[in-house]
């Protein structure tokens, strides 16, 4: 994705800052330094947002880690302004795993509470009256500086507990009906709470805080997006890829020139092609690779197809195509009965069968 800077890797998992995280720090120095004048608070501030960072590296850990022993693996870890967000491969299915996955994270904020609880002493902040606290937590010393980091870690646990799916406390919410219902039922339940709360957060970020608008939005596409994909993939539970083959696909030659492509993709409604000899698969040739090429329309398509392609039996579960598309960054896939070329499967025609099946369900609900 755009606008990532990799830091380096966490327990075999990349970890990447968005750029805007230079904001978010640029932002509270300006107002730290509006507010006191002082560099060395400013920069106490500073060290305050990048250990507070740190803490929700660990968090996603958390879940990360959990996930890891069910055997999802995690893609990456970003980092952005309102949070950080572990990229899981997927998540688990059942119930009890998912409760475990979504718990892990704020558990991690919890120990660090614990531990910071047990090296200040957190009770002597609540004793004094208020002006004298206030006083107390202005000066800039380490004691307070692990004050700060022992509340921010509490509002991290409440904040990522509250269930507003797709966040922590929403993944708990869902995990805890799909114990009773469907997963789509359950998944259809916590993307409304969701979306509810997305609309108050929303609300409440033009009174309390900004980036409660940032995080409503987060939070009600997240929810519509995931809800979406649980329903899709139970219409495709058990379909398998001849179901949704094209088979009337215009096959390339290697021999093919990338004008003669280019004629092919203004007569018809076809893209993405797939270059074969003898109904062996050679490669394939999407039409960005066209667009690239287009200046020398001389050139042979054995000479600019991608030969890394993936291709896919026809009795794969479509579900399977779904986690190649998300693995391999591609969405077209030569399809093969007994290794040799039948047709291809995409996106769009995935799309079309998703949307005839719904039909059909519907019908059947219906009636
Ligand atoms: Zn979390």
């Amino acid at each position: 994705m755009k606008g990532f800077l990799k830091l380096g890797k966490v327990a075999g998992i990349r970890l990447e800052v968005h750029w805007t995280f230079a904001l978010l720090l640029i932002w509270a120095g300006f107002i730290e330094f509006r507010n006191s004048g002082n560099l060395e608070r400013v920069a106490v501030n500073q060290g305050f947002i990048l250990v507070l960072m740190a803490c929700v590296v660990l968090h996603e850990l958390g879940h990360a880690l959990t996930a890891r022993k069910f055997g999802i693996k995690t893609q990456r870890i970003i980092l952005l302004p309102i949070g950080g967000v572990a990229t899981l491969e997927k998540m688990p299915e059942k119930p009890g795993q998912e409760l475990l996955v979504a718990l892990a994270g704020p558990a991690v904020n919890v120990v660090i509470a614990i531990v910071l609880a047990l090296i200040i002493p957190v009770k002597s902040y609540f004793n004094f009256d208020n002006i004298l606290v206030e006083e107390m937590l202005y000066a800039p010393n380490l004691q307070n500086f692990l004050f700060y980091l022992f509340i921010a870690n509490v509002m991290l646990v409440v904040f990522n507990l509250i269930p507003a799916f797709p966040m922590d406390g929403g993944r708990v919410l869902r995990a805890l009906l799909a114990f009773r219902l469907s997963r789509v039922e359950a998944t259809n339940i916590a993307a409304s709470i969701g979306q509810a709360l997305a609309v108050v957060f929303f609300i409440l970020g033009f009174f309390v805080n900004p980036f409660l608008i940032l995080i409503a939005f987060f939070i009600f596409f997240g929810a519509r997006g995931e809800n979406q994909m649980v329903k899709q993939n139970s219409l495709l539970q058990g379909h398998l890829v001849k179901e949704a083959t094209l088979t009337n696909i215009t096959v390339l030659r290697p021999d093919n020139n990338v004008q003669e492509v280019i004629d092919i993709l203004l007569a018809s409604t076809e893209k993405d092609f797939v270059v074969a000899q003898d109904k062996d698969i050679l490669g394939i040739i999407t039409q960005k690779d066209i667009i690239k090429n287009a200046k020398t329309p001389s050139i042979l398509v054995r000479d600019i197809m991608d030969k890394t392609f993936t291709a896919v039996d026809e009795s794969t579960e479509i579900l399977k195509v779904l986690e190649l598309v998300g693995k391999e960054k591609k969405s077209f896939f030569p399809v093969t009965r007994n290794s040799k070329l039948i047709g291809a499967i995409d996106m769009v025609n995935i799309g079309e069968f998703i949307l005839f099946k719904s039909v059909s369900w519907n019908k059947i609900d219906n009636s």
